[in-house]
């Protein structure tokens, strides 16, 4: 697979040895170094006269500051300025293999190289090169931006086919919602003759927008496990690439898995990030992302059997294009859940949960106004954290106890609820929802 974040790090560390790195000396990042190094007492008393000393001196003046303090204590700061360094680079080199970091870390070592070629430090017609003038050779941060230009990600992302495993029941509330997406998606993949027989044509996409934690990720995999579909789950800030071409690439290679998967549910989580307003986008990168994506819905034939679902809590931003008839043309808004709907996602939240005679689930919904789906799974979450808490505190819970047992003898109380519901507060306010009823209203309107 491709490396993560971290695994990028372990790589870039490994091809990073001993290699001359130079770190900017940046006053934030070494404030932060010396920070984490006074934790380890070590350096004990010259590190706060070193913070004094920084914060006062000019930025290039650091490292001499440094130095003379302590060369322990600079080489420490540098090493942690290095780590910062490749921390910053497996940020940005999403999609890069381990083949792409390895030639990376060398176009990082050429680039100081032809550095020092064009300050004249090199002499060609030498047949080595001098100690003296290979000790000058530093790769800095300046370098790997350099290299960044040049190398590539060999491999795109790979795309992820689930087969996901979310049921309507759990699900609390939405009734309405499952109901549209029962027909949207679910019988076109399941009956497709049938809207072939009646001459209707159902929808190749499908925006659900609302306020975060509502359920619209929970729906979409619900939907796909419901019509025995596959599942391609996308986010919107994941296929922005930075390459040009490269976010094109990521689309076609995503419509391209789908139809081979067929039926498959593409769900395109925070479809905002890659469409903002068409024209208002500097490089135009976004602009081109949503013309691929157009094209591919476009070109998705009936009956194909790959339906496109979106998601959004920004509804304002999503470029009218995407809306036209044939493309996401079934706005559905999944609001925050009212009271009956609340009471079932508790009792979604509460199914595997051992509960104390006092816990009164119809209360709980009534005292959460505002709460979304995700707040409630979070209190049921938090309040069997304190029921487990106390019961290791009082000693009631032991090791090697078994799951049986324990749920028989220490049950989460209304009480664990009360105190949950302290720390977790509603996300959603009236204003919020009242301004997605109005979104609502305009798309109702525009459609007439
Ligand atoms: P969204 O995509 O709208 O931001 P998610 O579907 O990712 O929200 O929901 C996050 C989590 O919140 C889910 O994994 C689930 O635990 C919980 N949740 C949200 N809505 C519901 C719901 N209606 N019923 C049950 N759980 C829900």
């Amino acid at each position: 697979g491709v490396p993560d974040k971290q695994g990028r790090k372990e790589i870039l560390q490994i091809h990073t040895r001993g290699m001359p790195i130079e770190p900017d000396f940046r006053k934030g990042d070494v404030l932060k170094a010396l920070e984490e190094i006074k934790k380890d007492e070590k350096f004990k008393d010259a590190i706060d006269k070193a913070i004094e000393r920084v914060k006062a001196s000019r930025e290039e003046e650091i490292p001499k500051v440094l130095k003379e303090i302590s060369e322990d204590l600079y080489n420490e700061v540098k090493a942690k300025l290095i780590d910062y360094l490749l921390e910053e680079l497996a940020e940005v080199t999403h999609g890069f293999v381990g083949a792409d970091l390895a030639a990376l870390a060398r176009e990082a070592a050429m680039a100081a190289l032809r550095r020092l070629i064009r300050e004249g430090k090199i002499d060609f017609e030498a047949e080595t090169i001098p100690r003296e003038v290979l000790d000058e050779l530093k790769v800095t941060r300046k370098d790997f931006y350099e290299a960044l230009k040049m190398v590539e990600p060999s491999a795109l992302r790979e795309v992820l086919i689930e087969v996901p495993n979310v049921h309507w029941d759990d699900i609390g509330g939405l009734e309405d919602v499952k109901q549209e997406l029962r027909e949207a998606v679910e019988w076109p993949l399941k009956y497709p003759e049938a809207f072939r027989a009646y001459g209707i044509t159902p929808p190749k996409g499908i925006l659900l927008y609302g306020p975060p934690g509502t359920g619209k990720t929970l729906l979409a995999k619900a939907v796909a496990t419901e019509s025995e579909a596959n599942f391609i789950a996308v986010r919107g800030p994941e296929i922005l690439s930075k390459w040009v071409g490269e976010s094109e690439k990521n689309i076609r290679e995503i419509f391209r898995k789908a139809r081979q998967a067929a039926p498959t549910v593409i769900f395109i989580d925070e479809i905002d990030a890659i469409a903002p307003r068409r024209g208002t986008d500097v490089n135009r990168v976004t602009d081109r992302i949503i013309n691929q994506l157009l094209t591919e819905m476009d070109g998705l034939v009936e009956n194909s059997g790959v339906v496109v679902i979106a998601a959004t809590n920004r509804p304002d931003i999503i470029d009218p294009a995407l809306l036209r008839p044939g493309r996401f043309d079934r706005l559905i808004l999944v609001p925050a859940p009212d009271e009956k709907a609340r009471l079932e996602i508790f009792k979604v939240h509460t199914r595997n949960m051992p509960l104390a005679k006092d816990v009164d689930l119809k209360e709980l919904a009534k005292r959460t106004e505002g709460y979304t789906g995700a707040d409630i799974a979070a209190v049921c979450r938090e309040a069997a954290m304190i029921a487990m808490r106390r019961a290791l505190e009082q000693g009631i819970l032991k090791e090697g106890m078994k799951a049986d047992e324990i749920r028989r003898i220490a049950k989460v109380t209304m009480k664990d609820f009360e105190e949950a519901l302290k720390k977790i507060g509603p996300s959603v306010s009236k204003e919020t929802m009242e301004y997605y009823r109005r979104i609502q209203e305009q798309f109702k309107q525009a459609r007439g």
